[in-house]
C-alpha cells in the first residue's frame, strides 16, 4: 500500500505557533522533506522530533519530487514542511502535491500559520474578498503587466516581498495603482512584529533613512466601485452620443448592446439614444 503525503504548516516566527497534530505527525511519519534542513532542525530539536529529514527546495523540486513519490509508492509516509508557514503557498510544495496526485497518492493538509492570512487579519482592510498575488515576477515587463491587470481589482491585494526589493515594489505599486490605503506588516509573530497602516504615496518617505529589514507582507485596499464608476463616467461625460456609442462599438459590442449600455450610462431610454442618433445623422 502507498504511503501518504502530509503537508504540515510550521511557525512563521514564534515557535509556539504549531499544532499538536503537526507535532504528532512529524514524529510518526517515516521521512520529513524540508526546504532547508539546517533551518528546520531547530524546530525539530525544539519539539524533540527525531524523524529523518531530506531536502526539498526550489532548485531540486521536480527531480526530488519524483524520488519522494517513488518512496511514498513504496509505502513510506512523508511530511512536507517549508522554512515557514503553510507548504505550497509561494514555495516549492505545489510541485510535490501535483506529482503525488498524478501518482495516485493520498494527500492531506494540516492547517496552521500562513503569513498572508495572519497579515490580512491584522490589516484592517476588507477580508471578505481578497486576491493573493504572492511574489511579483523579477522581470520588469512581466511585473508591470500583472500590476496593470490589477488596476481595477476591487478585492484587497496581498503580496509577499523580500526586504531588498520592497522599496522598488512599493514605488511601482504607487505608480500603477495610484495612492491607496496600504498596510505593511513585518516580522509577524516575532519580537519585532510591526503593523504600519498608511497610504501608498507616503511609503517612499518611510525608508528614506533606513533599509527595509525582515519579512514583509504588503496589503493594499482594492479599488472602490465609486472610483471605477467615476472613471467610467469621465470617459464619456464630455462626449456626444455618437462618440459614446463608438467607445462600446470599439470594445466589440454590437449596435443594439452599445445602445443599451449608452442609455444605461446616461440614465436615458434606448429610444432616446436611438432618436438622438437619427437626429445627429439628419443634421450631418
Ligand atoms: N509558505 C509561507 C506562508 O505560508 O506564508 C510563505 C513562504 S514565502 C517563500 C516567504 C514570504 O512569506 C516572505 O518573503 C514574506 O513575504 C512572507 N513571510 C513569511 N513569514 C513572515 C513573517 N513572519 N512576517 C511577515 N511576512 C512573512
Amino acid at each position: 500500500m502507498s504511503g501518504k503525503l502530509y503537508l504540515c504548516a510550521t511557525p512563521i516566527g514564534n515557535l509556539e505557533d504549531i499544532t499538536f497534530r503537526v507535532i504528532r505527525t512529524l514524529k510518526e511519519v517515516d521521512l520529513i522533506a524540508a526546504e532547508d534542513t539546517r533551518h528546520s532542525k531547530k524546530l525539530l530539536n525544539h519539539y524533540e522530533i527525531k524523524t529523518p529529514m531530506t531536502s526539498y527546495h526550489e532548485h531540486n523540486k521536480v527531480e526530488k519530487a519524483k524520488e519522494l513519490v517513488r518512496q511514498m509508492l513504496a509505502g513510506k509516509n512523508l511530511a512536507l514542511i517549508t522554512d515557514a508557514g503553510t507548504p505550497a503557498i509561494s514555495d516549492p510544495g505545489e510541485e510535490l502535491v501535483k506529482q503525488a496526485y498524478d501518482a495516485g497518492i493520498e494527500v492531506t493538509s494540516l492547517p496552521g500559520p500562513c503569513a498572508l492570512i495572519t497579515g490580512l487579519t491584522l490589516s484592517g482592510l476588507s477580508a471578505r474578498r481578497f486576491s493573493f498575488e504572492g511574489f511579483l515576477p523579477s522581470d520588469k515587463k512581466e511585473r508591470l503587466r500583472i500590476l496593470e491587470e490589477l488596476v481595477n481589482e476591487t478585492r484587497t491585494l496581498i503580496f509577499y516581498e523580500a526586504p531588498h526589493r520592497l522599496r522598488r515594489t512599493l514605488n511601482e505599486l504607487n505608480e500603477v495603482l495610484g495612492d491607496r490605503t496600504i498596510t505593511l506588516v513585518r516580522e509577524l509573530t516575532k519580537i519585532h512584529e510591526t503593523v504600519l497602516r498608511t497610504s501608498l504615496g507616503k511609503t517612499n518617505d518611510i525608508f528614506i533613512n533606513s533599509e527595509p529589514k525582515g519579512e514583509y507582507v504588503i496589503l493594499i485596499e482594492g479599488k472602490s466601485y465609486r472610483d471605477i464608476e467615476a472613471e467610467k463616467q469621465s470617459l464619456w461625460e464630455e462626449k456626444t452620443i455618437l462618440e459614446h456609442m463608438d467607445i462600446y462599438l470599439r470594445q466589440g459590442q454590437d449596435k443594439k448592446e452599445a445602445m443599451k449600455l449608452v442609455a444605461k450610462d446616461r440614465g436615458i431610454s434606448k429610444r432616446d439614444v436611438y432618436q438622438e442618433l437619427i437626429d445627429l445623422k439628419e443634421r450631418e
